[in-house]
């Protein structure tokens, strides 16, 4: 079940956190994973360690996904390469927390440069070799706080809604073409990006999620490997919740 034999994938910010662990979730699956990281090579060999540990087969390819010229020639790259793309998982991310009274354009711009531009910049470089093979998978990582809010994420929740739109509307550009894409939307998931929260936030978002703990990245990325299998075929446009009932 679940299997992802001859497949490749590229998992943006697959160097750390949900993304190293859906690059090991679709290596132990069968597929060939090229791990993208924008500036954490250590980090993204790290990873790549750990899809040869679970014998599965990859490359490390660092590019910022903000940058469309970049996106580009690298994706056109590791297309060449394999002969195929069949499935991207746009997972970069950032969230510079801020009150809207406080947020500065720039963080506005940063935010919305990698989350959802990128995605769009990796989506665009991806779809030719997809159509090419008339299948493909794209699954962008969205986030509870698209559909709940949150104080002090105004940048970053606007960002991840922004990704479920993007999700419905290539879901009905491409589905003529075999492409499927759907978004994954985690809860409150234990990386780096949530290990600056303080003891009392933390406690406060356990007690408000039905299932009492945070999530694991594994967590997600048994999701995400799920849309990419055949298994998934007749699932587009739609979002897959991944939170421990915070959201329903
Ligand atoms: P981490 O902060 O642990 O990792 C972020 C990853 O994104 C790193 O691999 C980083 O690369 C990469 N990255 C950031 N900016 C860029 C860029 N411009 N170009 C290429 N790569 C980039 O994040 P998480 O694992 O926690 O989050 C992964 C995704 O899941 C994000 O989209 C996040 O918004 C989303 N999410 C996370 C939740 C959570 O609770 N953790 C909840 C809901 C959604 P590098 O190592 O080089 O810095």
């Amino acid at each position: 079940m679940f299997r992802l034999d001859d497949r490749v994938a590229l998992v943006t910010g697959g160097s750390r956190g949900i993304g190293r662990a859906v690059c090991v979730a679709l290596a132990k699956a069968g597929a060939r994973v090229v791990v993208n990281y924008r500036s954490n090579q250590d980090a993204a060999n790290e990873t790549l360690r750990a899809v040869t540990a679970a014998g599965g087969q990859g490359s490390v390819v660092g590019f910022d996904v903000s940058e469309p010229a970049a996106v580009d020639s690298a994706i056109q790259a590791v297309a060449k390469e394999h002969g195929r793309l069949d499935i991207l998982v746009n997972n970069a991310g950032i969230a510079l927390d801020q009150l809207l009274m406080r947020l500065k354009p720039e963080e506005l711009a940063a935010t919305w440069a990698t989350n959802v531009n990128g995605a769009i910049y990796c989506a665009k470089a991806s779809i030719r070799p997809m159509m090419r093979a008339k299948q493909g998978r794209i699954i962008n990582v969205s986030s509870v706080v698209a559909e709940a809010g949150n104080p002090g994420q105004a940048a970053y929740s606007s960002s991840k809604a922004a990704l479920i739109g993007l999700t419905k509307t290539l879901a009905r550009e491409y589905a003529s073409r075999g492409v499927t894409v759907n978004a994954v939307a985690p809860g409150y998931i234990e990386t780096d990006m949530t290990s600056e929260l303080n003891d009392s936030l933390q406690q406060e978002i356990v007690r408000q999620t039905p299932l009492a703990r945070v999530g694991k990245p594994e967590e997600v990325a048994a999701a995400v490997l799920f849309l990419a299998s055949d298994e998934a075929a007749y699932i587009t446009g739609q979002v897959l919740r991944v939170n421990g009932g915070m959201y329903v």
